[in-house]
């Protein structure tokens, strides 16, 4: 098998082509360059010896549509030749361009592959289109390189999810999962219960801005959409043309209120609910009782005839027990079963749904919720709350696709400039999609064989519009395609040149509505021994940062309304009259067509040296203990970046004030977001010390957000506040967390998230 790659690479190193920096994306394994072009002339003429029909069908269309080429295809043609080649690596191709083009493929699918490189590598303008001479050999790394789309939360005509699918397929993306139901709406047929569509399809309201908003607001109009029997044929038999999988998602137990609406039988208490307008999840889920179970079997009976993907996707993620707890069916199928507890009664849930998959010759996935309570036997595992999930498929020999939100949750934000439109929460700029590995560390070659490969995943609570759905997509999934196709992804730097010299321009000939995040000016906030140091860095010569207004304070170097532009920086000192002190700052930006208007606090405590004696969770890491006094307040709604989170039950730091002071109060603000998990503390205790030696602790205070004049003054929403007057340098701060989401919150009984950010200290020497 590699003998005869390798033949193929020897006879052309012979014709000196050099290595050189490739313009396609994915970058292939093999890109190498000579001297000289081949122009691309009208009439193209194209070999069809060899060509599959459907991809002759989409070679000829893109040519004509994106750039103007005719082409003539015969027996004949000689610009561009085909030829089927075997023994070679799964789906591998070669291109060679001399004085004309010779394809080589193994499958239909790499033939595809082909074209669309090939389609990468014309160059030129209208009329003097040509392709520099080059030679190109390559093969995926992963089998799985998925992109999903959430059509429930906001829904995305038929024509809509062809553009999505037609996209993904520039970048040979080969999986494609739909999210076709969930409790804001039902999104497919089903012929034997019309109501799924008639009620379930059908919210009569929506909330407005951002869930964790206050106070909450709805538009009240009507909103949904299904897609037809027929409509799911269509896509799917488009989806097949280019070489994408189409996976559909059934949601169960839980995210089902639609269905739930639709047929309240099937629920526990059998109540009449309406169709959720509010993101979030609820207590109202599938009951486990036979009907049930039997309904979902009639509903995926109908799901298998119009999909005939190999895996089929199940959900199983965030089902609250609460309804379970109490349904007498629910208790009768654990006595029956011998079952231990509720999660073991969703694993059976789930194991009577594999095994109605397996009799009809398809497999399981799930999310990794599915592991608690026992992992069925045929069930294969998506891990979205992080590796965990994954790894432990994989130890139990069973297949995963890594999905986690840390890498792959193109719903969250991805720069920190304040105009980014509202998204969920959560940080992701496209360097860290690029950093992604679904194999984690220290995996054995064994367990590295079950991990399929990745996929980003695109909720769209806060994604109404295809406009939308492309700004959070790309040109993230670009770097996502990297992560996923190359075997060895070449550094950060170069797939960013890859990006910026041929990619924006491909882009644009799709009019694709990309953001433009990597190219924002940039400003960074460090520590500095009196208080915080701003560096500006701009992306153009245009771009400049510039003080707008600030309240009193004199100690500044800075003065209204003087600029800095390119690569300056300045001194924010830490104020010395003991006061919080507001500073406006605008920044403008060839790139960003509105300018950004930042607020920063300047008080005593900014830049101090903080010890975090508790590390806060890998995804909510921020700028670490920075982050907890840059004069970024931590705001509602989140946006990611400037919050500490922990998933831990206490969480311990010590600040040190740098010399012995009277230190008179202390404000430290929570963030409260139960729809993402994110809950207030319980407690807090401070201790005061001189040479962290012997600790004086003062009175542990229950959580009571403050409504103080210095809280308002900070811009705290939801501060912890307390006096402290004692003379000490260090200041322990011990945060005793909710141990569990209390009862009636979206994961009740599970471990919260506690999100904290910025700690501010008033002193006097
Ligand atoms: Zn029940």
């Amino acid at each position: 098998m590699k003998k005869s790659v390798l033949l193929l690479f020897i006879c052309w190193i012979t014709v000196c082509f050099s290595f050189g920096q490739s313009p396609i994306i994915p970058s292939p394994v093999v890109y190498k360059i000579a001297v000289g072009k081949m122009s691309i002339a009208n009439h193209f003429s194209i070999n069809s010896e060899n060509l599959p029909a459907e991809i002759k069908d989409f070679l000829v269309q893109k040519l004509v549509d994106t750039y103007s080429i005719q082409t003539v295809i015969s027996a004949s043609g000689s610009d561009l030749t085909f030829k089927k080649i075997t023994n070679t690596p799964p789906d591998f191709y070669s291109i060679t361009i001399n004085d004309g083009v010779l394809i080589q493929y193994s499958t239909s699918a790499s033939c595809f592959y082909a074209v669309n490189s090939l389609l990468q590598l014309i160059e030129g303008e209208k009329d003097s289109y040509y392709f520099s001479k080059a030679f190109v050999q390559d093969y995926p790394n992963f089998q799985w390189r998925g992109l999903h789309l959430d059509v429930s939360r906001h829904f995305f005509s038929v024509e809509e999810v062809k553009r999505f699918i037609d996209l993904m397929s520039l970048y040979k993306f080969n999986t494609f999962h739909w999210h076709l139901t969930d409790d804001q709406g039902w999104r497919i047929e089903i012929k034997k219960y019309p109501k799924l569509t008639e009620i379930g399809a059908w919210r009569d309201s929506t909330v407005n801005g951002h869930y964790s908003a206050s106070p909450r607001t709805y538009s009240a109009e009507r909103y949904g959409g299904f897609y037809t029997q027929e409509q799911i044929k269509e896509v799917v038999a488009y989806a097949n043309k280019k070489f994408i999988t189409v996976v559909p998602e059934i949601e169960m137990p839980g995210h089902s209120r639609a269905a739930l609406a639709a047929y309240p039988q099937y629920s526990c208490t059998g109540k009449q609910l309406e169709v959720p307008g509010l993101w979030g999840v609820f207590e109202e889920i599938f009951c486990a009782k036979e009907e049930s179970i039997d309904f979902l079997k009639d509903v995926l009976t109908e799901v298998l005839t119009l999909f005939p993907s190999e895996y089929i996707h199940i959900g199983g993620d965030e089902a609250p027990k609460t309804r379970w707890n109490t349904c007498p069916r629910c208790q009768k199928v654990i006595r029956e079963n011998g079952l231990k507890d509720e999660h073991e009664l969703q694993s059976y849930f789930i194991q009577e749904i594999d095994e109605f998959l397996t009799s009809k010759g398809r497999k399981l996935i799930g999310w990794d919720e599915i592991l608690e309570g026992g992992l069925s036997p045929n069930a294969a595992v998506m891990s979205w709350r992080g590796f965990e999930g994954g790894i432990e498929a994989a130890k139990q020999k069973h297949f995963a696709v890594m999905s986690p939100g840390s890498h792959c949750y193109f719903d969250h934000y991805q720069s920190k400039n304040p105009n980014e439109p509202t998204a969920i929460g959560g940080f992701t700029p496209i360097e860290k999609v690029y950093a992604f590995n679904p194999i984690p560390p220290g995996f054995s070659e064994q367990q590295a064989f079950f991990i399929l490969g990745g996929q980003a995943n695109l909720w769209t609570e806060y994604i109404p519009t295809m406009t939308q759905l492309e700004y959070m997509t790309y040109p993230r999934a670009l770097a996502l395609a990297q992560v996923l196709w190359c075997k060895q992804k070449p550094p950060f730097e170069a797939f960013k040149k890859s990006f910026v010299d041929y990619h924006l321009t491909y882009l644009k000939r799709y009019n694709v509505n990309y953001s433009n995040a990597l190219f924002y000016s940039q400003l960074t906030i460090f520590k500095n021994k009196n208080g915080l140091k701003l560096n500006f860095k701009g992306a153009s010569k245009e771009d400049a940062f510039q003080l707008e207004t600030r309240t009193n304070e004199k100690n500044s170097q800075f003065s209204e309304n003087s600029y800095i532009t390119e690569n300056d920086t300045i001194l924010l000192k830490r104020s010395k009259d003991n006061q919080i002190h507001t500073f406006n700052f605008k920044l403008t930006s060839k790139n960003s067509p509105d300018p950004a208007h930042f607020e920063l606090k300047i008080h005593p405590a900014i830049g101090l040296p903080i010890e975090l004696i508790t590390k806060p969770a890998e995804q909510y890491k921020g700028d670490g203990a920075l982050t907890l006094v840059d004069g970024v307040i931590g705001v509602t709604p989140w946006k990611g970046n400037e919050w500490l989170g922990y998933d831990t039950t206490q969480i311990e730091f010590i600040v040190d004030l740098t010399r012995k002071v009277k230190i008179e109060e202390i404000l430290l603000n929570f963030l409260q977001d139960d729809g993402s998990w994110i809950h207030s503390p319980e407690s807090i205790q401070i201790s005061v010390s001189t040479k962290k030696k012997k600790w004086r602790n003062l009175q542990i205070q229950q959580f009571i957000a403050s409504q103080s004049a210095n809280a308002k003054k900070a811009g705290m929403k939801n501060a912890f506040e307390q006096n402290i007057n004692l003379k000490g340098r260090f200041v322990k701060v011990k945060v005793n967390c909710l141990k569990y989401i209390p009862d009636g919150y979206a994961g009740e009984g599970k471990t919260p998230w506690t999100f904290t950010d910025e700690l501010i200290l008033l002193y006097k020497e």
